[in-house]
């Protein structure tokens, strides 16, 4: 009888995809000599996401190398089910609860506008100070303060200031 090979994190993050997605990064850093291959020419400094390479949950450059941030990126989810403290199912639980939320917050975007638009209105506090109260701008942000939440409990790693660089998230 053939023995059934245990599930990898391969196996997690080609059902996922959040960090790639805009869920949970605004943009990837790209160095120099990434900058000079032909594949991301004319980003600068500066991939935004969501990623162009990104293919239903999965990154259609990753076999000829992604960005170094890229391949260097563990969540705190991937680190959990590689550490053997969570099932792969268990985990796809966690990841399907971000997709849903991610779905939920981008739904309530304004055409042409990204979710790190709307973090940023976030972080600069417009809500609470323009006075007025505006109901298509408030159901923007409790979906996306609901992802946030959610990111921050089940993906975020803290104190990894590589990530928290390019992160989303204010604070
Ligand atoms: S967010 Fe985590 S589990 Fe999902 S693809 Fe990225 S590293 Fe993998
Ligand atoms: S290059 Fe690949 S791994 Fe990096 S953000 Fe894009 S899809 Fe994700």
């Amino acid at each position: 009888m053939a023995l059934t090979a245990p599930p990898t994190g391969s196996d997690l993050c080609t059902q996922c995809g959040l960090c790639c997605n805009g869920a949970l990064f605004g943009f990837v850093p790209l160095t120099t000599a990434e900058q000079a291959l032909a594949r991301h020419r004319g980003h600068g400094a500066r991939m935004p996401q969501p990623c162009e390479f990104l293919h239903n949950r999965t990154c259609g450059i990753y076999a000829d190398g992604p960005p170094h941030v890229c391949s260097a990126f563990r969540c705190s989810l991937l680190r959990r089910f590689e550490a053997g403290d969570l099932a792969l199912d268990d985990a796809l639980v966690e990841v399907a609860e971000g997709h849903r939320l991610h779905d939920a917050a981008r739904a309530e975007l304004e055409p042409g506008t990204r979710l790190a638009d709307v973090y940023r209105e976030l972080a600069e506090g417009a809500a609470a100070q323009d006075g007025a109260f505006d109901m298509s701008k408030a159901r923007r942000q409790v979906a996306l303060i609901a992802l946030m939440v959610y990111a921050q409990d089940h993906f975020r790693v803290p104190g990894n200031a590589a990530d928290q660089q390019r992160t989303n998230f204010p604070g």
